[in-house]
């Protein structure tokens, strides 16, 4: 009874005392309420004529006097007498009143039984309803199901170079066994890093639909629960059912919910939650073909135990799209869609846009076209929804003019730093940069400290210009940390081989000097690329070489 619901209770107790009205009816209608009497007291009754509606029942004489029913048994009365002294009335006895009475009170009292469960029923079918979309609206399915992902890369327009960093992960997931056989260490953890709507969660399926392998999507937000534990039971529960369907891919959207890094405010089920992650990821066994992958768009905000080696050490970072890959994306959408477009016009006036920005513009500009009753969607359809998808409810990363400056002289620094340490990369763009992974596996101090130096350029130029930070350096200067304490703590780089946090700092003051040694000579190269950046959006590395070369 303790599972029933306050409804459930009270109805169980109408039922019980339905059940007992009906048997107390049923007695009462069954009882005698007469009282019984000797012959002899009767017969004296009678004589002195003190007695009306006498009635034989049965074995029974009954009559009334002074307002009391009773009752005789006839063999006691001399009954000759008695039909002599009084008008008694003879009444067959039904015999099967009784019965009859009985029936219909069981009867009556089967079918509201029946009506009763009926309706305990529903309510238990609602009351399991209400819970599971209640579980739902807790993003708590009540399975952890995954599903098969039909997303291919051909659905995610630009991004290449994502798309160039996901192969090897894709062929690993189609052919585990042969990675295995070669000992090659697979990653376990890839990162997603980026705003949002620029399509994370759509690379991920891309990646699985791509590598045919079950996809399994968790948000962050769904591990932390009210209850302590359950998010750990979870996660646990999560990489068993992962484990038995691999190869497969567990998708974690939004990670920072659970990996956000610990200490000042402590939550032990966040932590509880996120230390079962990290124990699950380096539970894996290489050959266990499962890959995690996860989205955060704040990765300074996360917990570093996150990014060892051995977890999301793999970090691909997905920016706003630039203007050739919006033009890209805006095709996808409009290619079941008729319209007389430009579509390069329309890339170059959404600067700032996501995938997901485009792909309601695209949609709030034709319903624009059907309002005004046209056949096809137009340039003016685009600019008179603009600013509404821009203010719309969903917040859309844009930039005003002054920021573009901002963000393209940061930009600017990095690829002249990088360009003057000689680190690859083939273009520079206004929201994206594409520094390539050193080729070697053995590198230098020097060539590690050259990347953290590149990460702390922009920084150090906004500094440097207009004498504070700003927040659009958040990702490379984690990413400057992380470089720097890997250079400590597994390469013994720092200072006299220390291994502190200590040592971490001081790598980080070595590169920042050195970047400002660099930023200092390069100024004008800076605001050169910068002007073009903001023009153009994306630079091709050969022509970086001929706008500056004049000025080294
Ligand atoms: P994120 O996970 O980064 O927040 P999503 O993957 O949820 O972004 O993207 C939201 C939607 O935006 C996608 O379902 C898709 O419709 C659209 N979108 C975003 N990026 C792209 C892209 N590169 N190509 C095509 N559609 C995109």
């Amino acid at each position: 009874m303790r599972t029933l619901s306050k409804s459930m209770k009270n109805r169980l107790i109408l039922a019980v005392s339905a059940l007992v009205l009906a048997l107390a009816a049923l007695v009462a209608l069954t009882r005698d309420t007469s009282r019984p009497i000797d012959g002899e007291a009767a017969q004296r009754l009678i004589a002195e004529s003190l007695v009306h509606d006498a009635v034989v029942e049965g074995p029974y004489l009954y009559f009334k006097s002074a307002g009391t029913l009773y009752r005789v048994p006839t063999a006691a009365l001399d009954m000759k007498k008695v039909y002599a002294q009084t008008a008694v009335t003879i009444k067959e006895p039904n015999p099967y009143m009784a019965d009859l009475i009985t029936l219909v009170v069981l009867l009556a009292l089967m079918l509201y039984l029946l009506r009763w469960a009926r309706k305990n029923r529903e309510i238990r079918e609602q009351q399991l309803s209400e819970q599971l979309q209640l579980a739902h609206e807790l993003q708590k399915p009540a399975d952890i199901r995954p599903m098969l992902s039909d997303v291919t890369f051909k659905d995610v327009a630009g991004i290449e170079e994502v798309k160039e960093e996901l192969e090897e992960i894709i062929d690993f997931l189609r052919h585990p066994g042969k990675y295995h056989n070669f000992g090659i260490r697979m990653p376990r953890g890839v990162l997603l890093v980026g705003p949002p709507g620029v399509g994370k969660t759509l690379i991920a399926k891309a990646v699985a639909g791509e590598a045919g392998v079950p996809f399994f999507y968790q948000s962050g937000a769904s591990f932390v629960q009210i209850y302590v534990g359950m998010g750990a039971k979870r996660v646990r529960e999560l990489f068993q059912k992962a484990k038995q369907s691999a190869p497969a891919i567990v998708f974690i959207d939004e990670i920072d919910a659970v990996g956000k890094a610990r200490g000042g405010m402590r939550n032990d089920e966040r932590e509880a939650t996120l230390n079962q992650l990290l124990t699950e990821m380096d539970g894996f066994e290489d050959s266990s073909g499962v890959i995690v992958i996860a989205a955060t768009n704040k990765i300074e905000m996360l917990d570093d135990a996150l990014l060892r080696p051995g977890r999301f050490d793999r970090r691909v970072f997905v920016s706003l799209p630039n203007r050739q890959e919006r033009a890209a994306i805006l095709r996808v959408y409009l290619a079941n869609k008729p319209h007389h477009l430009d579509i390069d016009e329309v890339a170059s006036m959404t600067v700032g846009f996501s995938g997901a920005a485009l792909s309601s513009l695209v949609n709030e500009a034709a319903i624009h076209a059907l309002k005004k009753g046209k056949k096809i969607i137009q340039l003016e359809d685009f600019t008179a929804v603009k600013d509404k998808v821009l203010l719309g409810k969903r917040k859309i990363l844009t930039f005003s003019e002054e920021e573009k400056r901002v963000q393209a002289t940061y930009q600017s620094a990095k690829a002249v730093t990088a360009w003057w340490l000689g680190i690859e990369f083939s273009k520079i763009g206004l929201l994206s940069d594409h520094f390539q992974n050193a080729e070697k596996e053995i590198l230098s101090r020097s060539e590690l400290l050259a990347r953290v130096q590149v990460m702390l350029a922009g920084d150090t130029m906004l500094k440097e210009r207009y004498g504070e930070g700003f927040t659009n350096g958040a990702n490379d200067l984690k990413e400057a940390r992380l470089i720097a304490q890997e250079m400590v703590e597994h390469y013994g780089m720092g200072e006299e081989g220390r291994v502190d946090a200590m040592a971490v700092e001081s790598v980080l003051k070595e590169a920042r000097e050195a970047v400002a040694q660099i930023i200092v000579k390069s100024r004008e190269a800076v605001e050169r690329l910068a002007l073009a950046l903001l023009e153009r959006e994306v630079i091709e590395k050969e022509e970086i070489k001929t706008l500056v070369d004049d000025l080294f």
